[in-house]
């Protein structure tokens, strides 16, 4: 959080944002007993107009489903997201359309996304059928505006989607969610599955969409350099806990969360010649049904004391926006 957001109001404000899903364990002692995934637990952040915020975390840390259920394609099991004085969360059905088309999101496999059976113009369209924007003459003038927008040609329009690349197909997924004119978009690991060279063009797309369209971004990866390029402040998330947020420079130049250190530690130097310390967390991630008592991290960290075991840390603000939850910081 800069100067600035301590005075500026946050366009998403998410709230002690928790969602647990209910399982049968299928193996051990416990085998069929009702649990719970405890996927994401207690989070809350703030998203500033024309920022972007990544959150980083490893495969199964509850990043992705942060994302989903602030736009409730997942139901939260509790919290708040508050956007424009009103919680998500208590919208009813209509209402909560009305919202989507202010905060869309653009997924990591877009062909799983779109009908194959649709041609790219009707899969285009589509949107601006739901949200009732403009007669079939404009729709059809906003699907070529946008394909043109995205690096695609009109002659796409009459194409399926098994007729496009990945990459083709995440400038579909994108100008999807774009061609709503949204204020919020919320990007779930968008280059994971592309090559390298087309990662960078839908990374220089997607900034070059933010500055033009003046869009707020939550971009969630597990690859903290591209996070780290593309974001104003980054959430630093471990089995289903935000354990660290801070501005991306302050975070790489001073990270206080032992796990931040780790995942920092594996990011290497653009000068090959300065050697630095590679942090291995030893044992693997804790299963989320099961989660360790009060610090969630304490299995795996190298610092860890008594009281990290009986008492979940609380977050503190160290200094202007930099928030950590680690017993080190008390
Ligand atoms: Fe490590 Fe304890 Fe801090 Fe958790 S609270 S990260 S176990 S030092």
């Amino acid at each position: 959080m800069s100067k600035v957001h301590s005075i500026q109001s946050p366009l998403l404000d998410i709230q002690n944002l928790t969602k647990y899903f209910p399982v049968k364990v299928p193996f051990g002692s416990i085998r069929g007993q009702n649990r719970q995934v405890k996927a994401v637990n207690d989070v809350s952040f703030q998203l500033y107009e024309g920022e972007t915020l990544g959150i980083v975390g490893e495969s199964g840390c509850g990043k992705s489903t942060t994302g989903r259920t602030i736009l409730r394609l997942l139901e939260p099991t509790s919290g708040k997201v508050i956007y424009k004085n009103r919680n998500i969360f208590e919208a009813g059905s209509k209402e909560i359309r009305t919202i989507r088309q202010d905060l869309q999101m653009v997924f990591q496999d877009p062909y799983s996304s779109l009908n194959p059976r649709k041609r790219i113009g009707h899969l285009l369209e589509e949107p601006l059928i739901i949200h009732g924007l403009g007669d079939s003459k404009e729709r059809t003038e906003s699907v070529l505006d946008i394909l043109e927008k995205v690096g695609l040609k009109a002659e796409h329009y009459y194409r399926y989607p098994h007729e496009f690349s990945g990459g083709q197909r995440q400038r579909i997924g994108l100008a999807r969610a774009l061609i709503v004119n949204p204020k919020v978009v919320i990007c779930d690991e968008p280059v994971s599955a592309l090559d390298v060279s087309i990662q960078s063009q839908i990374i220089n797309l997607l900034r070059n969409f933010q500055e033009s369209l003046k869009l707020t971004y939550l971009f969630i990866s597990h690859d903290i350099s591209v996070v780290r390029y593309l974001s104003n402040r980054i959430g630093v998330m471990y089995l289903g806990n935000l354990v660290e947020e801070a501005p991306t420079d302050t975070l790489f130049k001073s990270p206080l969360h032992p796990y931040t250190k780790a995942l920092l530690s594996s990011v290497p130097l653009p000068n090959p010649k300065i050697k630095k310390e590679r942090i291995i967390l030893s044992g693997e991630l804790p299963s989320p049904i099961n989660p360790p008592t009060g610090c969630v991290f304490h299995t795996r960290c190298p610092y860890v004391m008594d009281i990290c075991k009986k008492q979940v840390p609380i977050r503190r603000n160290i200094e202007d926006g930099h928030f950590v939850s680690c017993h080190l910081q008390n």
